[in-house]
Order: C-alpha cells, then sequence, then structure tokens
C-alpha cells in the first residue's frame, strides 16, 4: 500500500503540510485535497486562485472548480461562480448534497447561497489596479468597457499569457484517492469563458483503481483531449506516472498553437508520481506521510516543436 501522499502543482506547496497532516491522522484523500484547495482558494498572494485571482475583462472574478472521489467515481463543479471564498466547497457540496456533477453562474451561486458558503470579495485591490492598468494600455476605463457591446476584439487585446491553477491530488492510508483543482481561468477572459479545471476528465480525474492527474495552463487544450482522463487511462493500462504524464503533453503539443501551454501533475496509485510541461523551469511539489516538509521537482520538458 502507498504511504499517504499529496502531489500538487507548485503553488500548492504552503498547503501540503496541512493535508499530510489530515491524512497521518486517518482521514481521507477527499478531506486533504478540499483543505489543501481552501488554503490556495483564500490566499490574497495568489493571483491565479480563489480570493486575488485575476478577473474577466469587465473586472469580474469568476472562479471555477472541481473536486473527484476516486472511490465512488463521484464528482462536483462549479464554474463561474462569483462571489465565493471557497468554490472548492461549493464543488464538493454539489457532489454531496445534488444529484448533479455541475453548476455554472448565477445557478452556482444561488446554491452556495443555500448552503450558506462563505461569501467574498474576490477582486482585491491588487488585482483590481492590474485591471485597470490592463484597460488603460487598450484605451478603456471600467466605464467605457462596461458600456460596450462588443467586447471580442477588447479580449483579445487583453486576454494576456497569466493563466494559473492549483492542484492537488492525493492517496489516503487506505488507499483511496482523491483530486481537486481550483482556479481563476484565464485573466482578463471573455464573461462565461469555462476552463478544464472544473470539466471532470478535462483538468482533473481520479480513479482509487489506476491513479490521478491534472492540468494547468491553457484549458482549451485539455478540453479538447480530455487531458488528465486520457493520463489515468494510460496509468490503467501500465504506463508510469511519468510516461503517462509526458504522453499527456505531447497530445497537446500535436493541437497547440504558438504560445499556448499546458502542464500536468500525475499520481499513480502506488505513490509513485510524475509531471509533465511544454515550459521550461516549471516544477510541481510533493509530501508524504514520512517527510517532514514538502519537495519540489522539475517537471519533464515535451517542447513544442511542430510548427502547427
Ligand atoms: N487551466 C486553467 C484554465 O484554463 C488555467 C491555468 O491553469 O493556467 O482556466
Amino acid at each position: 500500500m502507498a504511504l499517504p501522499t499529496i502531489v500538487a502543482s507548485g503553488n500548492g506547496t504552503s498547503a501540503l503540510a496541512t493535508g499530510i497532516r489530515i491524512l497521518k491522522r486517518g482521514g481521507s484523500a477527499l478531506d486533504a485535497v478540499e483543505a489543501c484547495a481552501r488554503l490556495v482558494e483564500a490566499d490574497p498572494n495568489d493571483k491565479t486562485v480563489g480570493r486575488g485571482g485575476h478577473p474577466n475583462v469587465l473586472g469580474q472574478v469568476e472562479l471555477d472548480a472541481s473536486i473527484v472521489d476516486g472511490t465512488s467515481r463521484a464528482a462536483g463543479a462549479v464554474a463561474a461562480l462569483r462571489g465565493y471564498l471557497y468554490p472548492i466547497s461549493v464543488a464538493r457540496a454539489v457532489m454531496e448534497k445534488l444529484p448533479h456533477v455541475m453548476l455554472v453562474g448565477d445557478g452556482a451561486a444561488r446554491f452556495a447561497r443555500e448552503i450558506g458558503a462563505e461569501r467574498a470579495r474576490n477582486l482585491t485591490a491588487s488585482t483590481a489596479k492590474e485591471w485597470r492598468a490592463q484597460l488603460r494600455a487598450i484605451g478603456e476605463t471600467p466605464a467605457s468597457i462596461r458600456k460596450r457591446k462588443d467586447l471580442v476584439s477588447r479580449v483579445w487585446k487583453m486576454a494576456i499569457d497569466e493563466l494559473g491553477t492549483v492542484n492537488f491530488l492525493a492517496i489516503d492510508r487506505r488507499g483511496r484517492i482523491a483530486s481537486a483543482v481550483t482556479t481563476s481561468g484565464w485573466a482578463y477572459k471573455y464573461p462565461g469563458r469555462v476552463g478544464d479545471s472544473p470539466i471532470v476528465g478535462a483538468g482533473n480525474y481520479c480513479d482509487s483503481e489506476s491513479g490521478a492527474a491534472a492540468c494547468t495552463g491553457f484549458g482549451e487544450l485539455a478540453m479538447r483531449l480530455l487531458t488528465a482522463r486520457v493520463a489515468v487511462e494510460r496509468l490503467s493500462r501500465g504506463a508510469s506516472a511519468g510516461r503517462a504524464a509526458r504522453s499527456a503533453i505531447e497530445d497537446a503539443n500535436g493541437i497547440a498553437s504558438p504560445g499556448t501551454r499546458l502542464s500536468i501533475v500525475v499520481l499513480a496509485k502506488d505513490g509513485t508520481h510524475g509531471a509533465a510541461t511544454t515550459r521550461e523551469g516549471v516544477r510541481y511539489t510533493f509530501m508524504t506521510s514520512v517527510m517532514s516538509e514538502p519537495a519540489t521537482k522539475p517537471r519533464a520538458l515535451v517542447p513544442r516543436t511542430s510548427t502547427k
């Protein structure tokens, strides 16, 4: 049986000790990944997740999150959720309290209110300032952009290369696997844009029989390829975690356009893990129940070579 282990994208490092504490006292993988995700969601300094995450083109912070229980294969997700502090917990409540998997937008916010989820003003002074600076650079103001009927051209000008997400994959003492992904998505996106993070199978997937996988980067790639699901499928067919991660990025490279990028973390049910990326210098992080602090490792680099 694998040691209790959590694997995360690099920006999850500071949450790992909390998750491992839960696993060490016999807590579930599901509780561990949710607790880790909540810590990053509440951190206003992570501009890619939760409170303090980048807003859409209109200055609204729309959050996406999903959680998967690899043992029951139940899943819950929210997308384009506004005004709540812990999208991952709302996603978990969708899984546990409704006969549904995913809620979006106003429906997700209505449900969050109904279950008494904690509200938050997710646009911080610092992300509001950056949004206004981006607007200024394209000759807009908050008032002018809100009045516009045409946002398409603005999004092409604004939607810069600022993405990010946090991934957590965990195995508990009983060998149960769970995964959580949460994000504010693509900075200055078109309102209502949903990425791969809340799409079960695209940005997040796990199965206690095989392992778990989750993505960061251009969600549009992972959504088209069902990247996380395919990676877990490869584990089930005997690929190592490292091989499953590299193949996932090779697949993405086959359809990627210039400037896009994708990264993946993979955890196999025996506790081995791997990660791959299209971009140099991206690391991932992990911690097991016998480690006193998290460790980080470089991801395998699978650069895009085609000119497509
Ligand atoms: N995958 C996320 C999305 O497309 C963003 C990211 O991880 O960089 O929304």
